[in-house]
């Protein structure tokens, strides 16, 4: 407690230094200097090589999964709330519809604790690309619903940045699914 450990950005470059470049000895300043310019200059080529990743990669695995989810769902209960954001009712729920999901987000009607989780993992609010309230996408920002939800949309291919522009971007293509107020 109250000590910066590994999960700190500056914590974590110190520990990558002494692991792979000073192997943890304490080294002069005569020997430090050439080793930190190896560093600095590995740092920077591997940054040309590979760059920041503005999209999460998305495996193989992880497609087929999404292809299974979204084989198995029922697509009449696909609700679009607005723009890019839909409603879906998850797999192991019996109590709420989309509609009845989204109501409660909106107007928070639980009174014991309990009933909040319930409502939480009966639905999943996905918005395409990639964002879903579900824990795995919370955690390392894939899941099957969102990736299910772009195949169901024809953009499956979701390693190719310029196809989910090119989604964002499209207009008069007909709408698989009705608005969430219009009572479908
Ligand atoms: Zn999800």
């Amino acid at each position: 407690m109250g000590i910066p450990s590994t999960n700190n950005g500056l914590e974590s470059s110190n520990g990558k230094i002494k692991e792979q470049y000073t192997l943890r000895v304490k080294l002069n300043l005569s020997s430090f200097l050439p080793t930190m310019q190896q560093m600095l200059s590995e740092w920077s080529s591997k940054s040309t090589e590979e760059p920041f990743h503005t999209f999460p990669v998305v495996s193989v695995a992880q497609e087929k999964e999404a292809l299974t989810w979204l084989q198995s769902l029922d697509k009449k209960t696909i609700l679009h709330w607005y723009g890019n954001s839909y409603i879906v009712p998850s797999t192991f729920n019996h109590q709420y519809n989309s509609m009845l999901w989204l109501q409660e987000y909106s107007t928070l009607p639980w009174t014991q604790w309990d009933n909040f989780p319930q409502w939480l993992k009966a639905g999943r609010l996905i918005t395409i690309p990639m964002t879903c309230s579900c824990r795995s996408n919370l955690k390392t920002y894939v899941c099957k619903h969102a990736i299910g939800l772009m195949m169901h949309f024809g953009c499956n291919i979701v390693k190719d940045p310029v196809k989910l522009q090119n989604f964002q971007k499209r207009r008069g293509r007909p709408r698989k699914v009705g608005n969430a107020l219009s009572g479908v």
